[in-house]
């Protein structure tokens, strides 16, 4: 087995023990996250049974899905969005994980194409109200979900977070519980949300304690990043 091919079992058996020590009956899906990772190694992820993957730069995303054309794989953005690039993010992945204001939303969809299915959308959510990151604050999730969800080229699937980093694992169940809070609010407004994509290499088992249903996790199966 190759390195990879290892750590991702390894990740794999993590998901599964902390799903089911959380005592959930669904799945938490695996995003390989591959930013500043070159193709070959994501093509090796995907002998290994792994299909979607994660990016945070367009240009460098789009030429690896020409080196893989030949795989069947599933492109997610999850990167900063400029909107001079919603055009080439809307024509080359089928989910948006970072979305945090309504220009770029209307530009997606707008420049989302005829032939594709809706892309699917997560709003990303500031929880620890640091002035500093990205993502909309929760004060002002409602009326942006509100907006993403009546547009026609978009299906409003979830939120995603990225916590300030934490010591312990408590304190990062309680930034990830105040997303999964937002995310129950949004359900019972009448939102139909399946997708809470929260946990990265270092806090994904804290994260899938607390609902995660996508984990977004690229050091633990390529090792660091140079
Ligand atoms: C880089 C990145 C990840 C993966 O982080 P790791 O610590 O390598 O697991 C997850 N989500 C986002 C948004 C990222 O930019």
């Amino acid at each position: 087995m190759t390195i990879i091919a290892n750590a991702l079992q390894a990740v794999r058996a993590n998901i599964l023990h902390a799903t089911s020590a959380a005592n959930r009956h669904d799945t938490v899906q695996l995003l390989a996250v591959s930013k500043a990772q070159p193709a070959e190694k994501l093509r090796e992820a995907y002998l290994a049974g792994q299909t979607a993957f994660g990016e945070n730069y367009v240009q460098e995303a789009i030429n690896k899905q020409t080196e893989l054309a030949d795989c069947a794989l599933d492109w997610h953005f999850i990167g900063p969005i400029q909107s001079n690039k919603t055009q080439l993010i809307a024509q080359h992945f089928s989910w948006v994980h970072s979305v945090d204001r309504l220009k770029v939303a209307q530009r997606l969809s707008q420049a989302r194409p005829d032939h594709l299915a809706p892309l699917n959308i997560c709003i990303q959510v500031n929880s620890s109200q640091e002035a500093s990151k990205s993502g909309v604050a929760l004060s002002e999730l409602l009326p942006l979900a509100q907006a993403v969800n009546a547009l026609p080229k978009l299906r409003l699937r979830g939120l995603m977070a990225i916590p300030a980093p934490a010591k312990t694992e408590s304190e990062q169940r309680a930034q990830f519980q105040r997303v999964r809070v937002a995310f129950i609010e949004l359900q019972q407004a009448g939102f139909m949300l399946d997708t809470l994509s929260i946990g990265m290499s270092e806090d994904y088992m804290a994260a899938i304690q607390e609902g995660a249903t996508i984990v977004r996790i690229g050091a633990a199966i390529f090792g660091a990043r140079n």
